[in-house]
């Protein structure tokens, strides 16, 4: 599988550092777990998060200490990098049909299909993951062809792709990739034609949903 679309360093880095919700772990971790050059990365993350945790335990990284660390990142050598082994790299690093990331199958099982979905309108499925904390993550099953109702995002969305693709404004998203949507993103992601999506999304703030229709999606979405 080719990833074209990763997660970005801030996001590598809040999850090294134990800050990110467990919704997003879940997604960060699906895709390291497939992902060797997200996992290098990772790696040298580990390993200056846990200095900088030693120096400033409970103290959230300033932009200055953010910056700081990316430049020294930025700097390590590629085999230092790289060196030390990741444990989550236990899933093959292609998903053949119906397989999921092995630190997905913790939450929902090995497959798909034994999947309780439940309908929320317009052919779309979902499963939401028993994650604590406010941000929710949710498996999402969305029809061939099938546009994904129009809405803002109160905060960040992160999303995998585990089985298909679809394709927003400008860019396409396949198995493996990752999709990041800020606050100010207004976009209309589109399934493929020629098979129905799935993927894995974190959310950290209700969806804005525009428009009446979407809005009884929201609710019944419960987000
Ligand atoms: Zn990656």
């Amino acid at each position: 599988m080719t990833l074209t679309h990763h997660i970005s360093d801030e996001i590598l880095l809040s999850y090294a550092a134990g800050a990110l919700p467990e919704a997003f772990g879940v997604v960060v971790a699906s895709h390291i777990s497939l992902c060797d050059d997200c996992r290098a990365r990772m790696t040298g993350f580990d390993a200056l998060g846990g200095a900088i945790l030693e120096r400033e335990t409970g103290q959230p990284v300033t932009d200055t200490q953010l910056g700081e660390m990316l430049t020294l990142i930025a700097h390590l050598p590629q085999d230092s990098a790289a060196a030390r082994p990741s444990t989550r790299s236990a899933t093959p690093k292609k998903l053949s049909q119906g397989q999921l990331p092995a630190p997905l199958c913790d939450y929902v099982g090995e497959r798909l299909d034994s999947l309780p979905w439940r309908a929320v309108g317009g052919g779309v499925r979902q499963y939401v993951l028993p994650t604590k904390g406010t941000a929710r993550a949710r498996m999402l099953y969305i029809p061939a062809g099938t546009k994904i109702p129009d809405h803002g995002h109160g905060g960040m969305e992160l999303t995998l792709v585990l089985q298909g693709s679809y394709h927003d404004a400008d860019d396409s998203f396949g198995p493996g990739d990752i999709d990041i949507a800020g606050a100010d993103t207004q976009h209309t992601p589109v399934a493929a034609e020629n098979m129905p999506c799935i993927c894995l999304t974190a959310t950290d703030a209700p969806l804005r949903f525009r428009g009446l229709l979407p809005r009884v999606v929201q609710s019944f979405l419960r987000i």
